[in-house]
């Protein structure tokens, strides 16, 4: 196998613009967004002023497939790769903003691998450049997140209807978003085989966000309660229509698993990003602190911490490379996926803790963003599938073909 650490020019594009960005719009405003548990009007008014409205990646390397179908061509299969880039420089400016930047969000690879093209047109053009709008991803609930094949959220057809009951909980931008992918079972007892996934539109009649969780680490980012009590939903938004489940192996299960092959590179990326804003400051602060000690063994110590840290960083970002690498090529990633969001949901928990100890003291101050590196770090080994479940997908694929 052929294998290249180059960057293209478009992927060089992609991540500089995303740093510009991160540098100007995000950074700056990332303790404030922290204390106003919301996104920071001024990055707001950027992602609208630079019309980033239908997901980050896409809009910062030039959206759709311009006039040369080559370079769309190319474009395409170097998709996942650019998000990846784009990706790690938002959250080094600040992770929330990663999940605040308006687009479908989570709900997107579902409603584009299961979603029939009229779905797709429906849905994805509700994001305009210029307006701040979200989708939703909604599998979780309570006693299923986890073990997502035990859902109890059910759905029966009443005419030209569905009907919805069932509560989903710490769903991203749930409150805030036009519409919600929803995960539902036709029978708890089928299993995987009853599974459903449909597009539940903000107003739906009997859907409602009555809580917003209040959280430790990305506070400005929206995590909330979905209810659905008789809910209707029209059924043309069965993703995929009533003929994609007749096919074996198609159930909505499949979907909710190959949207997580996708996106665990994704947010394992995004904690590549916070541990090298950790990483910085930590380096920085031994140059500034120890620059006429550096025959001193305290600066040794340190020193080598530090690079622990870089080098840690920098295997995590390679598998979150692979795993995109390989969705990109379209060839089979779920080992590697999980692979990146195993490995770097703990190293970003070691890189932050490592940033805040050598700051000491003032590794703790709330006005020092180490200190908020290390709250956000945590949910990046528990959202998109714990780092337990991660090693028990990666022993099972492992023995799986042996
Ligand atoms: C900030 C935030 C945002 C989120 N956003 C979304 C979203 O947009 N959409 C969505 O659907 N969900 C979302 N989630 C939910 C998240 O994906 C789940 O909470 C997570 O996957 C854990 O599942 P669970 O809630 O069932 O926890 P549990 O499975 O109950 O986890 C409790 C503990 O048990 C461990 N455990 C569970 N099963 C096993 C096992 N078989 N072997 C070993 N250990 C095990 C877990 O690793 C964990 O340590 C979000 C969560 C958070 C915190």
């Amino acid at each position: 196998m052929a294998i290249d650490f180059e960057l293209t020019g478009k992927m060089k594009q992609a991540r500089d613009l995303a740093h510009m960005f991160a540098e100007q719009f995000v950074r700056p405003y990332a303790l404030e967004a922290d204390e106003l548990e919301g996104p920071h009007p001024r990055f707001v008014e950027a992602c609208k002023q630079f019309g980033l409205g239908t997901g980050h990646a896409g809009a910062m390397v030039g959206a759709g497939k311009g006039k040369d179908p080559a370079e769309g061509e190319k474009r395409a299969k170097e998709q996942n790769r650019l998000m990846l880039l784009a990706s790690e420089e938002l959250a080094w400016g600040d992770a929330t903003a990663a999940l605040n930047m308006p687009g479908p969000g989570l709900g997107g690879p579902p409603v584009q691998f299961t979603g029939t093209p009229e779905q797709r047109a429906r849905f994805l053009g509700v994001f305009k450049p210029d307006e701040y709008r979200f989708g939703a991803y909604a599998l979780t609930e309570p006693g299923a997140g986890s073990d997502a094949k035990n859902i109890r959220t059910t759905c029966r057809k009443d005419g030209d209807h569905w009907v919805l009951n069932g509560t989903k909980i710490y769903i991203t931008n749930g409150k805030k978003a036009e519409w919600t992918v929803v995960f539902a079972t036709l029978d708890p007892a089928m299993g995987r085989a009853g599974h459903r996934t449909f597009v539940v539109e903000k107003g739906a009649p009997g859907f409602s966000v009555p809580k917003v969780e209040k959280k430790m680490g990305l506070k400005a980012s929206e995590t909330a309660e979905q209810v659905f009590e008789e809910c209707r939903v029209p059924a043309d938004n069965l993703l995929g229509g009533e003929a994609h489940y007749e096919q074996a192996g198609k159930g909505g299960f499949k979907t909710a698993m190959k949207t997580f092959d996708a996106t665990r590179p994704l947010v394992a990326v995004m904690a590549v990003g916070i541990a090298r804003a950790a990483y910085e400051i930590a380096r920085d602060w031994v140059r500034e602190h120890y620059a006429l000690a550096q025959h001193t063994a305290r600066y040794h110590r340190l020193a080598e911490a530090v690079a622990q840290m870089e080098r840690e960083i920098h295997m995590a970002r390679l598998l979150c490379w692979k795993a995109a690498y390989l969705l990109d090529m379209e060839r089979p990633n779920a080992k590697e996926s999980s692979m990146s969001k195993a490995y770097a949901g703990g190293m970003v928990q070691r890189v932050t803790a490592k940033a805040v100890e050598v700051l000491g003291p003032e590794g703790v101050l709330q006005h020092r963003l180490v200190e908020k590196l290390y709250r956000d770090q945590k949910v990046y080994d528990i959202f998109e599938g714990t780092g337990q479940i991660q090693r028990l997908v990666i022993s099972r694929r492992l023995f799986e073909r042996a």
